[in-house]
């Protein structure tokens, strides 16, 4: 899960990391009003769950109360990434003359958290990571002992030359491993970090993102989860009893089984086609459930063709078969269906739906190969 930078820095000055002074907007006229209580300079900020806002136009520097109307006239419904910006930061505009990056991430490697700084922090942090990767530095956090005080000197070190900026660096970088451990975050970063005119650190900016399965434990974090439109469909499909994942294809499918959807999936690319979704209906032959996935995957108007690929293990094929029926019979739908029924009483299963004109496969290829024919045909 993710937060706006606004929601992070809120998180960051509760743990007394220095930040901004700043607030969220909604119109231009909130705008105005708090660029003139603020006072000028101010920076105009697309609040978005997407990085690199500055690259894409949305962060803009204001110095009257033109510059401050235009820019959120410019930024607010800006399309960033996909995501469009319904609202913007407006925070006191800072003189500084360096930027660092400070970073922190589970490092599946060493199994800790790994700490990551950088001089070189700013906009361009994405390319200082390619081009020169040894400007990144690399602290695994040992779990036992935290960011101690000595690690935190030693990294602090390598970033500044003046010993009052070493004890602030220090300070700063314990409270944000006690941020990231507090909140079961999988990512907490500032870029940049800077040094304001009179000698202190301050973030201009943070990211967090959260681990989903700790959600349950952070009830204050997850209060703040905005889903995608995307996500809103995986959590309506997980109140009915389905796994649902979108993907970027046209052939939807819809799969008794997390192992046999993947199997589903690898085979559809196998023969060149794209799958739409992940789809786990999991092990009933209840009607409702059909009815409920067949929703889902035609609110995708990506999918031109579906392909039912049931096994029969516990559940018989032929309760599937009737339950499919049933579902179809009330769903009335255009888009063409391949069927691959197959496990106990798959005979009995085929026959209820050859009996109502529903094409059948013999194989899981087969119907994989169809439906990519029927996508081609269209
Ligand atoms: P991001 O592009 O999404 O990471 O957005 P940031 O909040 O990091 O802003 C992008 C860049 O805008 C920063 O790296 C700074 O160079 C610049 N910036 C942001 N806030 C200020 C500010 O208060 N003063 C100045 N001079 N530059 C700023
Ligand atoms: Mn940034």
């Amino acid at each position: 899960m993710k937060i706006h930078e606004f929601q992070a820095k809120e998180i960051f000055s509760r743990y007394s990391i220095p930040v901004t002074k700043e607030t969220v907007c909604y119109t231009t006229d909130e705008v105005c009003t708090a660029s003139e209580r603020l006072g000028y300079p101010v920076v105009v900020k697309a609040q978005v769950h997407a990085g690199g806002r500055g690259k894409a136009g949305g962060v803009k520097l204001a110095r009257t109360l033109d510059d401050a109307k235009n820019a959120a006239n410019q930024i607010l419904g800006m399309d960033i990434k996909g995501y469009t910006v319904e609202k913007v930061l407006v925070a006191q505009g800072v003189k500084f003359n360096k930027e660092f990056y400070v970073g922190m991430t589970i490092d599946r490697n060493t199994k800790s958290v790994l700490f990551m700084a950088s001089k070189e922090g700013g906009v361009e942090i994405e390319e200082v990571a390619k081009d020169n990767p040894e400007a990144i530095l690399k602290f695994p956090i040992d779990p036992e002992l935290g960011m101690a005080p000595f690690l935190a000197r030693k990294i602090a070190f390598q970033l500044f030359d003046d010993f009052s900026l070493v004890k602030q660096g220090a300070d700063l970088f314990q409270k944000l491993y006690k941020i990231f451990l507090d909140t079961d975050s999988s990512l907490v970063e500032i870029n940049p970090l800077v040094i304001t005119d009179d000698g202190n650190l301050l973030a201009l900016d943070g990211k967090m993102n959260f681990d989903d399965n700790a959600l349950f434990r952070q009830k204050e974090i997850e209060a703040l989860n905005e889903p995608t439109e995307d996500e809103k469909k995986e959590i309506q499909a997980k109140e009915s009893g389905l796994t649902y994942i979108r993907l970027d294809g046209n052939i939807g499918c819809m799969v008794n089984g997390a192992g046999l959807a993947m199997a589903s999936m690898d085979v559809i690319k196998h023969f060149g086609g794209q799958p739409a979704n992940f789809l786990d209906i999991g092990g009933s032959s209840n009607p409702q459930k059909v009815i409920d996935a067949m929703n889902l995957l035609t609110s995708d108007k990506n999918v031109k063709v579906i392909m039912i690929n049931i096994f029969g293990g516990i559940t018989r094929c032929d309760d599937v078969a009737k339950g499919l029926v049933t579902a179809l019979e009330q769903l009335k739908m255009d888009i063409p269906i391949v069927i691959r029924l197959s496990g106990t009483n798959a005979e009995e299963g085929l026959r209820i739906i050859a009996s109502q004109n529903l094409p059948v496969v013999g194989s899981l290829s087969e119907a994989a190969q169809e439906a990519i024919r029927l996508v081609n045909a269209m």
